[in-house]
């Protein structure tokens, strides 16, 4: 079979063209550029400072600082002031658990819905708040370098999930970039040391990073240019931060201070978290540490003492990701030290002394993946060699669902061959057929979009809306042809599509593909929330009147017609396409539901345990 383009190679990239390396920190973000073969950050005019705290403020008018400035803002204005958003990246408020209560900004609670972050009367998503980070970092570049910028490599943790690592590749776009590659941080870690060429001997790496707000640990295994990912382990709330904390405690239980003092005083608690900080930095090269005002003093020995256990539990999580790389230690041929927070001697010795072997650190542990990062996009232009490239899909492949919205399956840059499925459910009682459209492209809504193919899926026996499982299954060979297969698991109905050659695509249509889908990022993603609220809004509006048929007996007059009046309110709101209004039209239906679901379900249950039958 003829192959086809779907991996065809970042042919679009020119040569000579600077395109960045982006390492979007938790706590500092940084850009790097390759010149004369070598990986440099950006520094700002000053010639000083290279990190940009990852920070934005928005200020009463609703301007926009971000990085330094932003930070001297955390004390004064922390409920306007948002740092460690990548830590919110593809998170719901129920995922966060306990950590909202520690931020000096406001977080809805809506559940298992991904996050939001209430700012004034505005509200920005994560994927916004990274977005003004990255127009920062890309606006302080231009400056610098005097050129425009509009390609870039950007670095994840390699514990960043589908939807985490496609909200990064949003900011991107959002800011006005074209994300090459999203790679790993430890490949990128790793490709900054100089391993990775075709012709080194196979070699097993660990890389310890430890950053602001998250510790990994990846298991690399490097043969013949190819980076294997062996393991990863890791704590996504263990870091930088913890240190700080243990010191503020140290600190709150010395003084007349207590806990609900610095809950209560937002500005106190961060202005006494970033003397922590200070202290802390201070403390891995001298030995005391003493306020300004003398009202705070630390040793490094009490310190120690402080972070020990913070450390002992980056080791133990070191033990988990050698045992699941089935490794013993004396495998391990490098440790390499990542993330400002191994600055810390005690992290260094630690480290060194479990590994058996000196962490290297030769490198700035702040810089290696922002170095890393611009390796990897200098191989992508074209003038670094020597490291094997594999072929990666070019423009992401994905399905139509509800409201004509795309569903991405195998992102854009995967490597091929790949295969990745995601399950779906139809949306009517009693759907027996499920049309499955498969669409190439960057845009939200297929229809901006290339499609390569359909099929239907049918026999799918009949079910209530929301019962069938299907599971459509994307896979690319190493040739790079596309098989799409869809499969009802319950009844095990299934149909299959070979995607052949007959759908290429010209290298030009997908250059312009990509400059469209950064055009109209902003608006897209407009659309996008606007019909997922709406299809949301739909299926509250189906459950409503399901609910209200199936629970006559308990509901009295008045709650029948209230609940019909919010449905009815829920309808007027979805026509009107005002996303907002939709969302609260949903809150309000939900609200007054929610105690009378509860007690459909308590009453069910009473009729089913006393005998009868449910519906009776
Ligand atoms: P990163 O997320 O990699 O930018 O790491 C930032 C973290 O490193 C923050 O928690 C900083 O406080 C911490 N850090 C930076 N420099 C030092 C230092 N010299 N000693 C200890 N921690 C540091």
């Amino acid at each position: 079979m003829a192959k086809i383009p779907i991996n065809m190679k970042s042919g679009e990239v020119e040569k000579s063209e600077v395109i960045i390396g982006i390492d979007l920190g938790t706590t500092n973000s940084l850009v790097s550029i390759v010149e004369d073969g070598k990986a440099r950050v950006i520094k700002d005019d000053d010639g000083q400072t290279a990190l940009v705290p990852s920070i934005v403020h928005f200020n009463e008018e609703n301007k926009i600082i971000v990085g330094h400035l932003a930070k001297k803002l955390l004390s004064t204005h922390p409920e306007r002031t948002i740092y460690s958003a990548k830590r919110l990246m593809g998170k719901s408020y129920k995922d966060l658990a306990n950590y909202t209560s520690l931020l000096g900004y406001e977080i809805i609670d809506e559940e298992d819905k991904l996050v939001k972050v209430k700012v004034g009367q505005e509200f920005h998503t994560p994927v916004n708040l990274s977005a003004e980070i990255l127009k920062y970092l890309k606006a302080r570049i231009e400056k610098v370098l005097n050129k425009n910028i509009s390609k870039a490599v950007i670095t994840v943790p390699a514990y960043f999930n589908d939807a985490q690592r496609q909200a990064t590749r949003d900011a991107g776009k959002l800011a006005g970039l074209e994300v090459l590659r999203i790679i790993n941080e430890p490949t990128a870690a790793s490709l900054a040391y100089g391993f990775g060429k075709k012709e080194e001997p196979s070699k097993t790496i660990a890389v310890y990073d430890l950053g602001g707000g998250t510790f990994d640990i990846s298991i690399l295994k490097l043969d013949n240019g190819v980076f294997d990912v062996l393991s990863t382990n890791g704590d996504t709330f263990l870091g930088g931060d913890d240190f700080d904390r243990v010191i503020m405690d140290h600190w709150v239980n010395q003084s007349q201070l207590s806990t609900e003092d610095l809950n209560t005083n937002k500005s106190l608690a961060q202005s006494i978290r970033l003397q922590a900080e200070m202290a802390k930095v201070h403390l891995s090269d001298n030995d005391i540490f003493e306020s300004k005002d003398r009202s705070f003093q630390i040793s490094k020995e009490e310190f120690h003492q402080l972070s020990k256990p913070i450390v002992e539990k980056t080791i133990d999580i070191c033990k988990s990701a050698v045992k699941d790389a089935e490794l013993e230690l004396s495998d391990i041929d490098e440790v390499i030290l990542v993330g400002g927070s191994t600055r810390m001697p005690l992290v260094k010795k630690m480290v060194s002394n479990y590994f058996g072997k000196t962490a290297n650190d030769a490198l700035n542990p702040d810089e290696v993946v922002a170095q890393g990062a611009a390796i990897q996009a200098d191989i992508l232009a074209g003038n670094t060699t020597g490291y094997l490239l594999l072929d990666v899909t070019p423009l992401s492949l994905g399905i139509e669902t509800m409201g004509g919205l795309m569903d991405v399956i195998i992102p854009r840059n995967s490597k091929v061959p790949s295969s990745a499925g995601r399950s779906y459910t139809t949306s009517v009682d009693g759907q027996s057929k499920l049309k499955v459209s498969i669409f190439q492209g960057e845009r939200d809504l297929v229809e901006h979009n290339r499609k390569l193919g359909e099929f239907v899926l049918s026999n799918i026996p009949p079910m209530p809306a929301g019962i069938p499982k299907i599971e459509v299954h994307f896979i690319i060979d190493a040739d790079g042809i596309l098989k799409v297969r869809a499969m009802e698991k319950r009844s095990e109905t299934q149909t299959e599509i070979t995607i052949t050659s007959q759908y290429g695509i010209s290298e030009e249509e997908m250059g312009r593909m990509l400059v469209d889908s950064l055009k109209h990022a902003e608006q897209d993603m407009k659309t996008k929330a606007l019909l997922e609220a709406q299809n949301e809004a739909k299926s509250i509006i189906h459950s409503g009147h399901k609910f209200i048929k199936q629970n006559e007996a308990i509901l009295s007059q008045e709650e029948t017609n209230e609940l019909i009046t919010l449905i009815n309110d829920l309808e007027h709101a979805v026509k009107d396409k005002t996303k907002d209004n939709i969302q609260l039209a949903m809150k309000i239906l939900n609200d007054f539901s929610a105690p009378l679901a509860e007690r459909a379900m308590n009453y069910n249950i009473k009729q089913a345990l006393s005998g009868k039958k449910v519906g009776e």
